[in-house]
Order: structure tokens, then C-alpha cells, then sequence
């Protein structure tokens, strides 16, 4: 009898242990996916124009394994602007697809796809600009986000800041400042702009990372936080 009811305590302890094991595995996910999709409740009303940049002939960067930029900036546009969407805000594409914005019958094509961009962003009506590129470097280890807003921008600064701190929260290869950035596409909007160089191409492992549709997801998740926490505060 009293050897019945030890090993009744043995199995009762070992449910308990395996109860407590699967509430810490539940708890583990719920924390992870918390941490990377933002808890907050769709705000309507916002407009933002997403920027893929480069497109058309102009491949922009190119990644070791032969990606070009131009794909992988349309790609994550895309991935944004539906999140976006999902949180209740208006997106503008400046392209939703690989063609060029210039005019095939420019002389200068990269001054034709320029004003194009920024007739886009100037006439959109929208709050916020973010433009999306990736970056190369010869050094091959180069690695990680950078966000860069146009000098004398304080709100593209403030957005800026919002971005970098939400992206370094889940990603700990990026940059923990914010750049002031040289950029045409900045330089010319009259909106709060940042322009954020996801990644590096040149960099082997990066660009398999950057490729991949689920670091894509969660990249633009958190700069979809950053955004929504610029315009909450
Ligand atoms: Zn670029």
C-alpha cells in the first residue's frame, strides 16, 4: 500500500514536470512571436509611400550569389507595404514591378527614373517616405541594417530613430545609430524620409538571410513597429 501510493507521488511529480515543461515551451513561442509582430491595433488614416529603389536596367547592387538589388528591394517593398496595409494605413509603390521608372526614350535615364521617383512621392499626398536598399562592400564580413534620413529632416530623424531602434531590437547585426544619408530620393521629398539599407549582399551569409522570405516577414515587421511607434508618439 505504501509502495503504491509512492509511485502514485512519482507519476503525480512526473505530469507535474512535464506540465511545466510544455508551459515554458508555449510561453517561449508566445514570447518570440510577440517580440517580433507589434501589438498594436490597426490606426487608419496614415498614407506612406514605400520606395523600391532602383528597377529596369539599373540592378542596383549585386549579391555573391548573382540576386540583384532591384529584386530583393521589390520584394521586401511588397512584404511592407502589405503589412502596412494589414495595420490599416494607405501604401503608394513608387514601382510594384522590376520595370525602370525612366523614360525608355530619355537621354538620361537615371535623371528621368529620379524625377519620376520624386513626382511619385511629392504628389502622393502621403505622411512618410521610406526607401528600400540593400547594400555592398568589398570587405565581404560588412554586415547588418542601416537607417539614413536627409540632413536638416528632424521628423525623417525622429522616423529614423524609430526605425533603427525597432529593427536593433530583433536584429543584432544592425547598426545602433541612425546616418545622415546624401541620398537624391531623400534630398528631394518634402515628407519625413528615410531610406533603409536592409543588408549587406556582399556579404555570403547576409544575402542568403536577406533572400529568405521569413527573414523578409520579420525584417519588415519591425519596420512596420518603428513606423507605428513614430506615429503614435
Ligand atoms: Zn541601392
Amino acid at each position: 500500500m505504501v509502495l503504491r501510493r509512492h509511485n502514485f507521488i512519482i507519476l503525480k511529480r512526473k505530469y507535474l514536470i512535464f506540465a511545466i515543461c510544455f508551459l515554458l515551451v508555449v510561453a517561449s513561442i508566445t514570447i518570440y512571436f510577440t517580440a517580433i509582430k507589434p501589438a498594436f491595433s490597426p490606426k487608419p488614416n496614415h498614407v506612406i509611400v514605400i520606395d523600391a529603389g532602383h528597377g529596369g536596367r539599373d540592378g542596383g547592387a549585386i549579391g555573391v550569389s548573382g540576386t540583384t538589388e532591384s529584386e530583393l528591394n521589390l520584394m521586401y517593398a511588397k512584404q511592407l507595404g502589405a503589412l502596412c496595409e494589414e495595420y490599416g494605413m494607405k501604401v503608394v509603390l513608387t514601382r510594384s514591378d522590376m520595370n525602370g521608372l525612366y523614360d525608355e526614350n530619355a537621354s538620361n535615364k537615371k535623371r528621368s527614373e529620379m524625377e519620376k521617383r520624386r513626382k511619385i512621392i511629392n504628389e502622393s499626398g502621403a505622411e512618410i517616405m521610406v526607401s528600400l536598399h540593400m547594400n555592398a562592400f568589398p570587405l565581404s564580413s560588412s554586415e547588418g541594417a542601416q537607417v539614413f534620413y536627409a540632413k536638416g529632416d528632424e521628423q525623417g530623424f525622429n522616423l529614423a530613430k524609430s526605425v533603427q531602434t525597432s529593427i536593433c531590437s530583433s536584429f543584432k547585426s544592425a547598426r545602433d545609430y541612425v546616418t545622415v544619408g546624401d541620398y537624391f530620393v531623400l534630398n528631394s521629398s518634402n515628407i519625413p524620409s528615410i531610406l533603409i539599407e536592409c543588408g549587406f549582399l556582399s556579404n555570403p551569409n547576409e544575402e542568403a538571410l536577406l533572400k529568405s522570405e521569413e527573414y523578409c516577414e520579420n525584417f519588415c515587421y519591425s519596420i512596420l513597429a518603428g513606423i507605428l511607434s513614430f506615429f503614435t508618439f
